[in-house]
């Protein structure tokens, strides 16, 4: 019976996040759902990705966090609009969720939404938001085992972010197996390895992102 409760509750957040994406779709807005451990620096990502490309579009973000409303508060000091969601102890977002933040938003007004998913390797992979691509961040000092660890996010991503590469040779760790571990575990996931903290790599990201945003303009 349990089995069939979480399938219940699965098909019903699908219902929802189709839902969600036309209603994206519609504003042509391109939503990308940002999933990572912990710390990995996916708001780090967020704020230089905000202060370098607002000049040419227009960026809001919904932040996912279990408690308080520092992320949310950071993406507004860097210049985009930011609606935080705490999920009170909850591990992940869901479509129900981001439906009722998008009510409240003026979505046209809008080429990128990002949502900022709950530092979790695990279960945000099993819930679809109405997001048009899943991105995820991985860090370099998290390790070269994680893809192969955690393989469910990293299946359901188009994109990986290798973030922190300029911390790799203290770590004493080399970008190139990172590529490698994510290739075993998802052939057709595009790699872009970054650094948030010097800007280095993030040229390829902003023309991936310009890309989908061109996608969604009718
Ligand atoms: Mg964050
Ligand atoms: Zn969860």
């Amino acid at each position: 019976m349990k089995v069939k409760l979480s399938q219940d509750v699965l098909q019903a957040n699908e219902a929802i996040a189709e839902v969600n994406a036309a209603r994206l779709r519609e504003a042509g807005v391109f939503a990308v759902d940002m999933m990572s451990s912990p710390g990995s620096g996916k708001t780090t990502i967020l704020e230089r990705t905000i202060d370098d490309l607002s000049d040419r579009l227009e960026i809001a973000v919904i932040v996912g966090d279990v408690s308080t409303t520092r992320d949310a508060e950071r993406i507004e000091e860097a210049g985009a609009d930011a609606v935080q969601i705490n999920t009170g102890g909850a591990c992940h977002l869901d479509a129900n969720m981001i439906r009722d933040v998008l009510d409240d938003m003026e979505l046209a007004g809008y080429d990128v939404l990002f949502i900022e998913n709950i530092g979790n390797l695990v279960c945000p992979a099993g819930y679809v938001l109405g997001e048009a691509e899943r991105v995820m961040v991985l860090s370099t000092p998290e390790g070269t085992d994680k893809p192969a660890k955690y393989p469910a996010m990293f299946r359901t991503c188009s994109v990986a972010l290798l973030n922190k590469i300029d911390l790799s040779e203290a770590l004493g760790v080399d970008d190139q197996e990172f590529v490698e571990e994510i290739g075993m575990v998802n052939p057709h996931m595009k790699v872009m390895s970054v650094s948030a903290l010097t800007g280095e790599g993030m040229e390829e990201w902003y023309d991936w992102l310009q890309d989908g945003v061109n996608s969604m303009r009718k």
